[in-house]
């Protein structure tokens, strides 16, 4: 599933392609896809909209129109592609917008999890959402003070994305491993130090993710080579980089999580976590 970063890399990869262009006309081809408005509203009103700017918040795709949002997100396996010249539909493709200088948007996705909307004002869509993690308000304090007036485990309050927006599974194994912290410790019993760490590996990581662009893992394939680079994420069994004891895998909320239990120890937690 796409993270932050794939999502990122998309979106600087669109951007100059995109930018300017004027969308003619749409082809919806799998009406679910969308999620508002109709597409009999989706189909008038986006004919003749300019594409002015491509932005993401989380891990949605923002494109502004003229007067108009056209927002994706990925979810499991969305991927938007521009194809120059003719195009021939494909199988998995749930929307074909023709763009001027012949060129065109697909958006495909074969296990249809992935949504469009077609808004004046993107703040429905995106009221839910919490910190922008490569925000300039993400900071050191802000996270201290987020963790501390919470008691839930690390792993599922960092995918939470009311808490922090854009990571996932693999960000998350991999930002938890680089500053030293179990997956289960309860956010109350971190230390302000422990929580400068946390930020630091937190935008290490996505900086990271975003400059290999993003990993190529059970998804479609963008060039990103993150998946090479991961030092705990799917490495059940293979020693640890730093201390060279076993990866372990266990399940929390239902997410597979990897982590070293020597490097990442436990902190004493003021509560007992539930
Ligand atoms: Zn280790």
């Amino acid at each position: 599933m796409p993270e932050l970063p794939e999502v990122e890399t998309i979106v600087r990869t669109l951007r100059p392609v995109l930018t300017g262009k004027t969308i003619l006309s749409a082809d919806l081809r799998w009406t679910r896809t969308l999620a508002a408005p109709s597409p009999a509203v989706f189909k008038k009103r986006i004919k003749g909209q300019q594409i002015e700017s491509i932005s993401r918040r989380a891990k949605f795709l923002d494109l502004k129109l003229s007067d108009m949002h056209l927002v994706f997100h990925l979810r499991m396996s969305g991927d938007l592609l521009v194809v120059l010249g003719g195009y021939q539909p494909a199988k998995h493709d749930r929307l074909i917008a023709k763009l001027s200088g012949d060129t065109s948007l697909i958006f495909s996705d074969p296990r249809k999890f992935g949504r469009i909307w077609l808004v004046q004002d993107t703040k429905y869509i995106f009221r839910d959402l919490g910190m922008e993690p490569l925000s300039e308000g993400f900071s050191p304090d802000w996270l201290y003070s987020a963790l501390n007036n919470r008691r839930r485990q690390l792993k599922p309050l960092l995918l939470d994305q009311g808490f922090l927006a854009g990571l996932g599974n693999i960000y998350t194994d991999e930002a938890l491993f680089l500053a030293k912290l179990h997956p289960l410790t309860s956010s109350d019993a971190i230390t302000k130090k422990k929580a400068a760490g946390l930020w630091l590996a937190i935008r290490e990581v996505l900086e990271e993710g975003i400059r290999r662009n993003g990993a190529s893992i059970d998804w479609v394939y963008r060039g990103g080579d993150f998946q090479n680079h991961f030092r705990v994420y799917g490495r059940t069994g293979e020693p640890c980089p730093v201390c060279k004891t076993p990866v372990k895998r266990i399940t929390v909320g239902q997410r597979g999580t990897h982590f070293c239990p020597h490097c990442q120890v436990r902190a004493k937690s003021k509560y007992p976590v539930k």
